[in-house]
Parts: C-alpha cells; sequence; structure tokens
C-alpha cells in the first residue's frame, strides 16, 4: 500500500492521462496486457535503450515492446531506412515488390525455411499456419500446451495469458512433461498440428528442455501432424532461431516481433509442401490476403534492421550478455521466494511462495502476486521499467552498468524485505 501511494503521488500526469483515456476506450487502453492498477505509467518518449514517461522520469526500458523493441527507440539505421522508403519508394504500391522479395529471401536463410508469407502480426501467423497444416493435413485437431501463447485469440494460460478459446478443436497437453504430450499427440485421432514455444514467452519466459521438444517434434512426426514452433519471441535468442540451439527441424515456424523493425509484423514459413496451400498458381490454393502484408515501409526496415544491426555476431554477443545476466540474477536469488528465468536477453521475474527456482509451467505454480507487484513499484522508483507480469526483453545497446546497478538493486531488495522474500 506504501509503494502504491507512492506511486499515485509521483505520477499525476498519468492519472490524468488514463482518466481522460477511460472515456474512449474500455479501461482505457487497446492493449489489455498494459493496464496496471491503480493506473498505467503513459510513456511520452524513448531514446535508444530508455523511455521518458508524462511526469517526466527517466526509465530503462526493459519492457523492449515485449522483444519487438530489440533496436532500441530511435536506432539510425532504422531511422533513414524510414525516410529512404518514404522519399524513394512510396508506402504500399499495391503490387508485389523488390523489399518484399529481399526481406522473404534473408528469413528463408536464417530460418531455415523453404518459403514465407507475411503477416502484420504473430496472432495471423499462428492463424494461417494453423490453416496450412489443416488444409495439408485434412485434419482439424491441434494439440497445444498449457500456459502457451500464441497470440490474442490463441491464449492457453489460466493465469497471465488468460483468453477463451472455445476447446473444441484443441487438445491440451503439459508443457514440460514428455509423457503428456506423447499421449495427446499420438491419442488423438484427426490430428493436423502441434503447436508449442521452445520458450513460452507471455506464459512466464519458461525454457522447454530440448529432450521435451525433440520427443514433441518425433511424436508429431509419427501422428503425420505439422510440427508448427511458434518462433514469434523466441527467434531473436540466436541467428537461426531458437530451433538451431535446440537442434529442432519445425514443418512450420512462425516469426513476428522484432523482424518488421518496429512496425507491425508476422511470418510463417515452412517446408514448401506445406507452404505451396498457399500458392495462387495452384487452382484449389488457399487464399492468404491483407492488404498491409507486404508493404513497403515494414519489408524495407524490417530487413535493414535484420541485415545491418542484428547480424549473427552481434546477435550472439548479446543473448550472451543476456545469459550472464541471468545467470548472476539466479545466482542472488538462490534461497529466497524470487526466481528469474529465461534465456539469452530474455528474461522474468517470478515470487513463488515456496521458493521453487524452477518452473515447468507458470500454470503450475501459484505466483506470490503481492510480492510481485511490490518488486514492480520498486524497481520503478530504481529507474526500471518492466511489465508488471514481470517479464524483461533487453535491448541492444543496454549499458552493462545499468544491468549491474539492477543486480545491486534487486540484492537491496531482497535485503530489505528479508522477512517476506
Ligand atoms: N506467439 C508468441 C509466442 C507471442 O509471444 C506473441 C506475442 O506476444 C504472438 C504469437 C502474437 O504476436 P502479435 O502480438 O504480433 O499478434
Amino acid at each position: 500500500a506504501a509503494a502504491q501511494a507512492r506511486f499515485e503521488n509521483a505520477n499525476p500526469n498519468s492519472k490524468n492521462q488514463h482518466d481522460r483515456a477511460v472515456k474512449s476506450l474500455p479501461g482505457g487502453n487497446t492493449r489489455s496486457l498494459l493496464h496496471t492498477s491503480p493506473f498505467p505509467l503513459s510513456m511520452k518518449s524513448g531514446k535508444g535503450p530508455y523511455v521518458f514517461d508524462e511526469d517526466d522520469h527517466k526509465y530503462l526500458d526493459f519492457v523492449g515492446e515485449l522483444t519487438a523493441g530489440i533496436y532500441g527507440h530511435s536506432h539510425p539505421v532504422i531511422r533513414e531506412a524510414i525516410l529512404s522508403t518514404f522519399d524513394n519508394v512510396g508506402l504500399n504500391l499495391g503490387s508485389t515488390t523488390v523489399q518484399e522479395e529481399r526481406h522473404a529471401s534473408l528469413m528463408c536463410e536464417r530460418f531455415n525455411v523453404d518459403s514465407i508469407r507475411f503477416t502484420n502480426s504473430g496472432t495471423e501467423a499462428t492463424t494461417h499456419a494453423l490453416a496450412a497444416a489443416r488444409r495439408f493435413t485434412g485434419r482439424r485437431k491441434v494439440v497445444v500446451f498449457n500456459g502457451g501463447y500464441h497470440g490474442a485469440v490463441f491464449s492457453f494460460g489460466s493465469g497471465i495469458a488468460q483468453n477463451n478459446v472455445d476447446l473444441d478443436d484443441w487438445v491440451l497437453a503439459r508443457y514440460n512433461d514428455i509423457a503428456s504430450a506423447r499421449t495427446a499427440i499420438e491419442g488423438t485421432s484427426g490430428l493436423a498440428a502441434v503447436l508449442v514455444e521452445g520458450m513460452q514467452g507471455a506464459g512466464g519466459c519458461i525454457p522447454a528442455t530440448k529432450d521435451f521438444m525433440l520427443a514433441v517434434q518425433e511424436s508429431a512426426k509419427k501422428a503425420g501432424a505439422v510440427f508448427i514452433l511458434d518462433e514469434v519471441m523466441t527467434s531473436r535468442l540466436a541467428p537461426g532461431g531458437l530451433q538451431s540451439i535446440l537442434g529442432l527441424k519445425p514443418d512450420m515456424t512462425t516469426l513476428g516481433k522484432y523482424l518488421g523493425g518496429g512496425f507491425a509484423f508476422g511470418a510463417f514459413g515452412g517446408r514448401a509442401d506445406v507452404m505451396s496451400v498457399y500458392d495462387p498458381r495452384n487452382k484449389d490454393s488457399l487464399a492468404h490476403s491483407g492488404t498491409f502484408n507486404n508493404n513497403t515501409m515494414t519489408m524495407h526496415v524490417g530487413h535493414a534492421g535484420l541485415s545491418k544491426i542484428l547480424t549473427p555476431e552481434v546477435n550472439i554477443e548479446f543473448n550472451a550478455m543476456g545469459d550472464a545476466f541471468l545467470e548472476k540474477l539466479r545466482t542472488i536469488t538462490k534461497g529466497t521466494k524470487c526466481c528469474f528465468t529465461g534465456r539469452g536477453a530474455i528474461l522474468a521475474v517470478h515470487f513463488t511462495p515456496t521458493g521453487a527456482q524452477d518452473i515447468n509451467c507458470v500454470d503450475e505454480v501459484e505466483e506470490d502476486l503481492e510480492l510481485k507487484d511490490l518488486f514492480w513499484f520498486e524497481m520503478l522508483e530504481k529507474g526500471y521499467w518492466i511489465t508488471r507480469r514481470g517479464s524483461i526483453a533487453l535491448i541492444l545497446g543496454t549499458p552493462q552498468e545499468e544491468l549491474d546497478r539492477f543486480v545491486r538493486c534487486v540484492e537491496d531488495f531482497l535485503d530489505r524485505h528479508r522477512s517476506i522474500v
């Protein structure tokens, strides 16, 4: 209560902004995740890895636009790509373009897919990957995992990422549980696809074990179902995505977030025979439309980001920095209710009542949300902008001393609240 009172006193402009917003937006926003009680902080601007709120506080941006903001705010290469598209190309030409071919070709090479199609969000990418799998197999059912999140209408968590999905076509198995996965996949008749994240993102940055993912892949093959790996969040964990680390070869991969260079983006790609259901040269092909699917701005800026900023070398160094950061946080939180999960430059904080330091699926632990809230309020005061659910997506160019200071802030938090954490 004291932390919340300090928050309210420190942020009158955000409060006013929220009071105005509730008049035209349900609850005052248009992305449910961004709601925080008593009111959300409203950001005014960003520069590099920092954001500034309406009351002029400066924060290190740990939200990182839920992994889409990897390049930071107003990166010069992104700026140049935007301006040159605007000045020399124009927006959306109502035709196929060089920009779309170039981005597709680079993405196929990086993420080991034969061909790819673009969408405007990860949610759409999931939608079309599933449609392709259903058409290809002539079946309907899909195995998914508890705690999984594959877009606004494909959410299978009972907690933080809750959504009301009609479960008719879905078979829910336990994440990180090989026996449960095998039973669901091999025991379901009419199975079109298995849809899974290699690390649950919205579900709390919970990595799957390699054995689990290999078992899922093998079972899907045995069942004749399309194995769809959702890499919308995880593709940035290595130059070839998390699949390259885990040694997977999915039939289909979904992508999104930062790959649009900061613009609305999604993509799905995979095996040539599965993707060919979308080949319009075939008489009975599936339609996949979208006014902005290949807009020149997103295609060009996304390509510039991937080819000029997030080169394979930069990617590896960046995720190694994340791994070292996570390791330090895991060390200092041992023996407390606080635990950090994740991998590479994507992580999350949790407070488990039992002090469990490893979580197989957030759906299966009851988190201490009061402690998590206290942590959130206090880290804001220290200048760290984190999602309320506790995820942290690092931004390129984040100074090492900011990460070191965060580790000290966490140590200090644990020290001061020793009796309750
Ligand atoms: N899949 C995963 C794993 C995601 O994390 C997300 C978004 O967070 C999506 C799909 C949906 O992407 P979008 O928000 O662009 O629709």
